[in-house]
C-alpha cells in the first residue's frame, strides 16, 4: 500500500523547480562523507580568514536549510506554509556563545523572539537551548554535581533567572516553549530546571514542553519516576531520537564508561516505540511533540491517536520536522489535518555554521536520511516533468 508521504506533488508544493535542483544539488553532496568533511574544513578555513564565502554559503546551503536572517525575513516563509496548514517555530542560532554579555543578548532576543509570535496561530512555540543562556561547564559541573565556588554560584543562579524567565515570559503570552535536549554531560541539569518550570507553569495548560532523546536507554525509567514523582500538573515531552550519538559514544569510549545511547538503530527504535507507547498510556498527564523524520514513527502515532480517540488537530499533540527535511511527512500530515510545525532557524549566516554542518554530518552519518530526502526530490522533478511533457 502507498503511504500518504509518498505524495510529493503537495510535499513540495511550496519548492520552484530550481529549489528542487538545489537540493538534489545539496543531498548528493551531503551523501559523501568525505566532501562533507571537505566542505567543513574549507567553509571554516574561509570563515575564520574572513573570505568572501557567506553569499555562496548562503546560496546554496543557507536558504535550503534556513528561515532568513531576521524574524522578519522568516515571515514570507511562515505564512507560505500557514497557507498549507504547517506552522513555524522560530529558532534563533545560538550555538557560538561564550560570555555573559552574550549570554544576556541571547536571553534577551529570546524574550524578543516571544514578544514577537504572541497571539499569531502561524506560530504556536518557542524554542531555546538551555546552553544558549550560560557556561556549558557550568551545566556539566551541576549535572555530575560537583559543588560550585562563590563566583560560579553565582554565574548559576544567573543562568537560573534566565531560564526562568524565558518560561514566565512564554507563560505570560500564552505561547507553548520548547527546551532542547543537549548532550549526556549536561543534560541532569537542564532536566531539573525543566522539571521546576513544568511544576511551575503546567498547571493549568501545557506551557513548557523538555526534551527526552530516546537513544538513551535510561530515559523511559526517567519518563516513569517524573510521572510517578510528580503531580498536578501536565507534562510536556517533546521526544526525540536523539541528536549527540557519535560525540556521546566517542566521551563514553575516552572516560571508559558505558555509553548511555541504546546499542544500535533498532535498539533506539523499540525504545522510542515504547517510549510512545508510555506517552498515550499516560496522555491524561502528557502533551506530546513528536520531533522525528521517520515516518514509521509518525504512523504509529497517527494510529495511536486514532485508537485512543484523540482529534487529529487536539492541541495535545504536535508533530515537528526541520526546515529543508522531510517535507513530505510535514506537508502530508498538515493536508490530513494534524497539527505540525516546521523548525525554522534564522540568524547571522555565520552564527549558523555549526547548525548546517551538523546538519549535514548528521545526514552523512545516518544511514537513511539522505538518500530519503533524495529520492523524494528525484521523484517529484520527475513528476514534474511527466505533466508539463
Ligand atoms: C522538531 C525536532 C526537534 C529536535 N530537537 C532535538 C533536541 O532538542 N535534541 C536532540 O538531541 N535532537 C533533536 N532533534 C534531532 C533528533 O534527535 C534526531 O537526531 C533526528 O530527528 C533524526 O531522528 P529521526 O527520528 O528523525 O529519524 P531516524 O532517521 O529514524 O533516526 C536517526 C536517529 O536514530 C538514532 N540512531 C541512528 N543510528 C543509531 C545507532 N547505530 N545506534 C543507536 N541509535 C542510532 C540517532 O538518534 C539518529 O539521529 C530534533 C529533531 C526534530 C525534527
Amino acid at each position: 500500500m502507498k503511504s500518504i508521504f509518498s505524495n510529493t506533488k503537495d510535499a513540495f508544493s511550496l519548492k520552484t523547480d530550481f529549489e528542487l535542483l538545489r537540493g538534489k544539488f545539496l543531498f548528493n553532496i551531503i551523501q559523501n562523507k568525505f566532501l562533507v568533511k571537505l566542505g567543513t574544513s574549507l567553509t571554516n578555513f574561509s570563515l575564520k580568514f574572513n573570505l568572501p564565502v557567506t553569499s555562496i554559503i548562503k546560496f546554496f546551503v543557507f536558504n535550503h536549510f534556513c528561515g532568513g536572517i531576521s524574524e522578519q525575513d522568516c515571515d514570507p516563509t511562515i505564512k507560505k506554509m500557514f497557507d498549507k496548514n504547517v506552522s513555524s517555530v522560530l529558532d534563533f542560532s545560538t550555538e557560538a556563545f561564550k560570555t555573559e554579555d552574550e549570554f544576556d543578548s541571547c536571553y534577551k532576543k529570546k524574550l524578543s523572539i516571544i514578544e514577537f509570535i504572541k497571539n499569531r496561530n502561524e506560530i504556536p512555540f518557542a524554542v531555546f537551548k538551555p546552553t544558549c543562556l550560560g557556561n556549558i561547564h557550568l551545566f556539566e559541573k551541576v549535572t555530575s554535581g560537583i559543588s560550585l565556588n562563590p563566583i560560579e554560584n553565582a554565574e548559576w543562579n544567573r543562568v537560573v533567572k534566565r531560564f526562568q524567565g524565558v518560561c514566565q515570559k512564554a507563560y505570560d503570552n500564552n505561547v507553548k516553549i520548547l527546551i532542547d535536549a543537549e548532550e549526556t554531560l549536561v543534560q541532569k541539569a537542564i532536566d531539573d530546571l525543566a522539571v521546576k518550570m513544568m511544576l511551575k507553569y503546567n498547571k493549568d495548560k501545557t506551557i513548557v514542553y523538555n526534551t527526552i532523546q530516546m537513544y538513551r536507554w535510561d530515559r523511559l525509567d526517567y519518563m516513569k519516576k517524573l510521572l510517578k514523582n510528580n503531580t498536578g500538573i501536565t507534562f510536556g515531552f517533546k521526544l526525540v531520537r536523539g541528536a549527540y550519538m557519535e560525540k556521546e559514544r566517542e566521551l563514553a569510549a575516552i572516560m571508559k564508561i558505558k555509553s548511555p545511547i541504546c546499542k544500535d538503530k533498532s535498539a533506539t527504535d523499540l525504545n522510542f516505540n515504547k517510549g510512545l507507547d508510555f506517552v498515550f498510556n499516560n496522555i491524561n498527564k502528557i502533551s506530546l511533540v513528536c520531533g522525528s523524520h521517520n515516518e514509521a514513527s509518525v504512523l504509529k502515532i497517527m494510529s495511536m491517536m486514532s485508537k485512543n480517540g484523540v482529534l487529529k488537530n487536539d492541541d495535545k499533540i504536535w508533530f515537528g520536522q526541520l526546515y529543508g527535511m522531510s517535507d513530505n511527512i510535514t506537508f502530508n500530515l498538515a493536508k490530513e489535518g494534524f497539527n505540525v510545525f516546521k523548525i525554522l532557524p534564522f540568524g547571522p549566516v555565520k552564527n549558523l555554521m555549526p547548525y548546517l554542518i551538523r546538519r549535514a554530518e548528521e545526514n552523512s552519518s545516518v544511514q537513511g536520511q539522505t538518500g530519503r530526502e533524495l529520492q523524494l526530490i528525484l521523484n517529484e522533478i520527475k513528476r514534474r516533468k511527466s505533466v508539463n511533457v
